[in-house]
Formats: structure tokens, sequence, C-alpha cells
């Protein structure tokens, strides 16, 4: 049997059989034709079912020699995520091994290889080891005593995490094996791969993510799979790297929303993380300030070791949560509220006399979520969604942020002529623009989106912050995580209220996080510590996500908001799939979401009715859900098992009713709703 990529939803696993000339090892890459193409697949296991009379098959083109044979583990957890997101088996292993290798051929292979480069090997003594922290050295001992298995490290921001990283790759190194970390943003990989060469020189570090070229990424790829390198570093798709002696896996801010896949399979790495380990019999770290809440659940059942970091390195004091209720500015009739709230314009401007530097976080890039026509009440929507277009002053823009779809701002209203058109609500380009206005002769800098777009952009712009050439730095959530500003003493969220009362329930996990995340950000130098702030512009101060907030209190919030689940019927308490279908009209999506509920389920799956999704319409294609839910795993896992065939049935029934069904699929663990 040979796995190889079959067209999307059809209704073969990906599994082939195909002639071997020889007995061809498991994990072996071989090219096989499939239709009138010659595709890469994986030899998957040797002893196929044999009921296909041999003359039916088709011969193996080639065996890619020239690579390794996959290793058994990789094989298992590839055919556990299919299996568990419900994949073909072919599609979730061709999908994850590098692009080259579904391209070429042998002899392409062979010749990339020779011509690859050895990595230097000159070993020489790390730098220096700081003494580890009394609950550095702690964390460190306890998993010295476990063998393998699930570890949540929960560090406050500046604990000193990485550190317990290094130190446990350095172990798994030493005993000869493999460490493999998982970051969640390309952008902190190249911070983190500095880190990690200069700790351990003269070992083989390589990175897995889609910012590498073809070349390198395969490069990488099969270093890590010939065991030569010792580090593999990487976003959710270093996951799947081959290993042929794992010897440690972590995955940094596990929390993190960018570990799950939204695309394809939409897998969890994870998750895949932790399952990997127990496959493995390795240690798993999952790091995080913020544990997911999902986690932290394991963790309170003792189904995963808890590890606790509650204080900074060097004593620094955590920064002060200051809460600013905006219902205390005076207020005049029609007048806007004040981007900064008095006092906390004072207290950027003490920074700035000072010489320190203070971030102020937006979660909205552009200029204004949306144009406005007073007269008519003209909205610049986006003709292909149902999405505002966003104002973009910079080059007079609006532009839609779903669907890329732009055009130079109208003169005057599009529907009754009015010149004056205008923008509503703030966005980081705005923002930036006030602040100057506010804080005259202050440098202000401004990292998103938008500011990043060209290569090399981000690195110029954060070397100019840590070089102290920003005073009041403009960001999105881009710059509230990982970074290690030593000079940043002041973080103010503007705005964050919108986050309060979103309709998602994970939500309030998402701001706690990331307002959590940004306050590490601020006086992380244990010498400024002291005048580390966290501000908060909010018009509902007493929420309960900021009094926990203002304590650093992860626990408390934890606690509230896993009671609130439990009660609701909300994951971790229930487990979930969506199935999403996109068509060329809302009423064929709901026709075939409703077509797929009234299948026949057992009492342990609830269906709820089909809605659209939150941005119904992107691109001219209307997209809806169904979600099912199910208080048992593995009650939900065999009835989509069971489900998926009869959807493709549907379909294929009764091509005519669905004639406009674009796509479909399920998406278990889903995130977003
Ligand atoms: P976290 O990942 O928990 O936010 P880091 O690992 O980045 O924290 O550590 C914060 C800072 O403290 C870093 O500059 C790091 O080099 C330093 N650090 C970590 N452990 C120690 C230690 N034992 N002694 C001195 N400095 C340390
Ligand atoms: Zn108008
Ligand atoms: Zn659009």
């Amino acid at each position: 049997m040979v796995a190889v990529e079959t067209p999307q939803h059809s209704a073969v696993g990906g599994l082939l059989d195909y002639l071997a000339a020889r007995r061809l090892a498991p994990g072996t890459l071989v090219r096989v034709p499939l239709g009138r193409r010659m595709v890469t697949g994986v030899v998957w296991d040797a002893d196929g079912p044999g009921q296909a009379p041999a003359q039916a098959l088709r011969p193996i083109a080639q065996v890619l020699d020239a690579v390794p044979a996959l290793p058994p583990g990789w094989r298992e957890l590839v055919g556990f995520a299919a299996r568990y997101y419900q994949r073909g088996i072919g599609e979730l292993a061709l999908s994850v091994l590098p692009p080259e290798l579904r391209r070429l051929d042998a002899a392409a292979i062979t010749r990339r290889l020779a011509r690859s480069v050895a990595p230097s090997t000159a070993a020489g003594p790390a730098s220096g080891l700081p003494p580890l922290t009394g609950e550095q050295a702690a964390a460190l001992a306890v998993l010295q005593g476990l063998p393998a298995g699930p570890v949540l490290l929960h560090g406050v921001t500046g604990s000193g995490k990485t550190e317990v990283y290094l130190r446990a790759a350095a172990e798994a190194l030493d005993a000869g094996r493999q460490a493999l970390m998982l970051v969640p943003e390309i952008n902190l990989t190249p911070q983190l791969e500095a880190r990690f060469a200069a700790r351990f020189p003269g070992r083989v570090l390589v990175s897995l993510h889609s910012r590498l070229t073809p070349a390198q990424r395969l490069r990488h790829w099969l270093l890590a799979l010939a065991g030569r390198a010792d580090l593999v570093l990487g976003t959710r798709m270093a996951v799947f790297a081959p290993l042929p002696r794992t010897g440690l896996i972590v995955v940094d801010e596990e929390h993190d929303a960018s570990y799950k896949q939204q695309e394809g399979a939409r897998y969890s790495a994870r998750d895949l993380a932790v399952y990997r380990g127990r496959l493995e019999r390795v240690p798993v770290i999952l790091g995080s300030a913020t544990p997911s809440l999902e986690t932290w659940q394991r963790a309170e059942e003792g189904r995963y070791t808890r590890l606790t970091l509650a204080t900074r390195v060097g004593g620094g004091a955590l920064p002060a949560v200051r809460v600013f209720d905006m219902n205390r500015l005076p207020r005049t009739r029609g007048a806007q509220a004040p981007v900064l709230a008095p006092p906390l314009q004072a207290a950027i401007e003490e920074r700035i006399a000072r010489g320190e530097q203070s971030l102020l976080l937006l979660n909205r890039r552009g200029y204004a979520p949306v144009l406005h026509c007073g007269a008519c009440g003209w909205k610049s929507g986006c003709p292909h969604c149902s999405a505002w277009r966003v104002f973009h002053k910079a080059d007079r823009t609006l532009r839609c942020h779903h669907c890329g779809f732009t055009e130079r701002v109208p003169r005057a209203c599009p529907d009754c002529g009015n010149p004056d058109i205008a923008p509503l609500g703030r966005g980081t380009e705005k923002l930036e623009e006030q602040i100057a206005a506010l804080l005259p002769g202050a440098r202000i800098g401004r990292i998103d989106a938008d500011t990043t777009r060209v290569k090399g952009a981000l690195q110029a712009r954060l070397a100019a912050v840590h070089a102290g050439e920003v005073d009041v730095l403009v960001g999105t959530q881009m710059v509230a995580k990982g970074h290690d500003f030593r000079r940043m003493t002041l973080v103010a969220a503007v705005n964050p209220d919108g986050a309060l009362f979103a309709s998602d329930f994970r939500a309030p996990e998402r701001l706690f996080a990331l307002l959590m995340q940004a306050a590490g950000r601020a006086g992380r130098d244990a010498a400024q510590a002291a005048s580390g702030e966290m501000w908060i512009q909010t018009w509902h101060p007493s929420h309960p996500l900021l009094a926990a907030l203002v304590r650093h209190d992860f626990v408390a919030f934890a606690t509230e908001q896993l009671a609130e689940r439990r009660a609701l019927g909300l994951p971790p308490f229930v487990h979930l799939a969506l199935l999403r279908a996109e068509a060329k009209s809302a009423a064929i999506a709901k026709a075939f979401l409703d077509a797929a509920a009234a299948l026949p389920a057992p009492p342990a799956i609830t269906r709820y009715a089909p809605v659209p999704t939150s941005v119904a319409r992107v691109a001219g294609v209307e997209r809806m859900q169904l979600l099912v839910e199910s208080a048992s795993r593995a009650a939900l896992q065999q009835w989509l098992a069971g489900w998926l065939p009869q959807l493709h049935a549907l379909r294929a029934a009764d091509k005519a009713a669905y004639k406009g069904l674009l796509r479909w699929a399920v998406d278990v663990d889903p995130l977003g709703f």
C-alpha cells in the first residue's frame, strides 16, 4: 500500500496498491503513476490486502532511495492525525512533507542531496551558563525524574521558561537524542534560534517553517530525518518532523491559536505534540504564562504534571496593572473620548523624559475600520463579503481584510454625492497619527501587518525599538508576544473592550492571554521593573477578567472560566466538531448541512442547527457551519468516521441539488466560530 495524495473529498483514503519489483520498507518514498500523473507517495505497509488481481495493479515507477525511510513513529503520528482529524492518510502524509519531495524525481533529489553542504560542526564550549533560580532548578529536578509524558510549565513572563527548555534540551542531546521545539510565531524563530545556537555551539540546529525556501526546507527536513540535526526548531508544521531518535518535545506558548492549522487538515500541533510524546515515550513540555484552558484542566485533573515558575528572574516585580475607567472622563456633549486618558498620557510623558519606552496596543490595523456618510448612512462595505472595508490613509485606499478587494477612497459618497465622508472608529494608523499630535517631539514607531509587509521591514523596525530609537511604539498583537524589549516600562491597551463581550466563548481566554503577554513586555529589565506599568482603558472597569488581570492571577481567571464552561457545557468539558460548507448561495450550503444533520446519530451526539459563520460571505462565497457536540471524545470520533462517507454519498447521490456547493470539511476541536 502506498499513501498518495488523492483528490480532496474522494472517498479513497489515499492508500493505493502498487506492484513493487522488490520488497520495500514501510516509510520508503516512491514515485508512482496516479491517473495520468506521476506523483510522490509513501510506502505505508508492506502487506497490502492483496484482493486486487495482480495484473490490475500498476508498478511503482521509482524508489527515492536517496531519502531514508520515514521512521515508524512518523507513520503512526500521521495515521493518528488522519483518523482524528478525519482526513485521508495520503492527503495528510503528503501535505506535511517538504513540497520539493512532491515535485522532484529520484535523480533530481539525488542531485540536490549531493549539492547540499554538510553543516559545519566546529565544536566549541557553550557560553557561560547562568546559575538556575531556585524555581528553575526545582522544575528541572522534576523533569529529570520523569521518563515521559506531558508537563505543563506554567511560568509568568520573564520567569526563565526558555532557560528550562535549554537545560532540558541539553540533557536530551547529552543522551544522544534529538530535541524538537515548537514556537507559535515565525517571527520569533530567529530570536530563539540565536539563543539555542549560542548555547549549543557545534550542534546542528535546523528550523522548519513556511518562510524557508523550498530547497532550505528540504535540506533541513532531511537533516532531521537522517538524525544529523540535534535540534529542530519550527512552527506548527514541525510537529511532523521525522526524527529517528526523539528525546524531547517543547511547545512554547502552548496556548497560542496559531498551533491550530486553519485549512486543509485542521490539526492542532500542540495536541499532536502531546500524542507524539506518548507514542515515542518522551517528555513533552508545554510552556506558557497563560495556558490554554484545555491544558489547565488536564493539569488540574493530574493528567499533566504541573511545574510552576511564579517569579521573574532577578526578582523583578510584575508590572502594576492600572485599569482606567473611561466613564470618569468629563463628558462634553458630542465630543469623542480622548485617545489617551490624561493620566495615561502623563505616564507616557514621564517615560519619554526618563528615556524609557512605551507600547500602545490596538488590535486593529488600518486608519479606521469603516468610512461613513453622515448624510445618507452609506458605509464602506465590501461588495464581495459581509464585512466593512477598512480605510487605509497612507495610500488612500479602502481594503477588505477578508478578500483583499482594494479601491481608491471615493472623493464623495458613492450613493448621495456628499463630499464629507468620514472615518468611524480607530485603527493603528490613526492611533499613530493622534499620538504624534498629542506628544510632539516624541519618536513614534508602528509595527503591524501593514508596516512590515516588505521583507526585512519587521526586523528593521524591531531593531530600531531595541536600539532605543523609538519612544512610543504603536502596534497590534504582533508586538505583544515574546519580544524582550529591555527599555520598555509601560504598555497600554488602548481599547480592549470589544473582546470583553465578543460572542466566541474563547474570546475572554484570548484577551486575558494577550493582556498578560502584553504586560509581560513591560519592565523586563530588573533594574527598571519597579516602574513597569500596564494600563487598560475601559468602559467596564469592574469586569471580573480585569480584576484577575490586576492581580496577575491566572489561576483565579482559569478557575472562574472553567466553572462557567462546565456550567454551560463548553470545552474542555464537551468535545466539538464543525461541519463547514461553502457554496455559491446560502441556501445551498444550508440544504447540504440540513441533510447532513438529518442523518441518524446516537443519543451521545448532539447536532445544532446550521448557522452562518461570523463573516458569512467572503469573496462571494457563502459560508455556513453545523456544530456537533458530544460529552465523549471517543463517541464523537466514532460517529464522525461513519458520518463522513455518508456526506460524500449525499453529495454524489444528488449532484443537481448540491451543484453550487463548493467545498465542505470537518473541523475537529475547532478554535474559531
Ligand atoms: P520567559 O520565557 O519565561 O518569558 P526567559 O527565559 O526569556 O523568560 O527569561 C527572561 C530573561 O531572564 C532572559 O533575558 C534570560 O536570559 C534571563 N534568565 C533566565 N534564566 C536566568 C537565570 N537562571 N539567571 C539569570 N538570568 C536568567
Ligand atoms: Zn451618502
Ligand atoms: Zn471582501
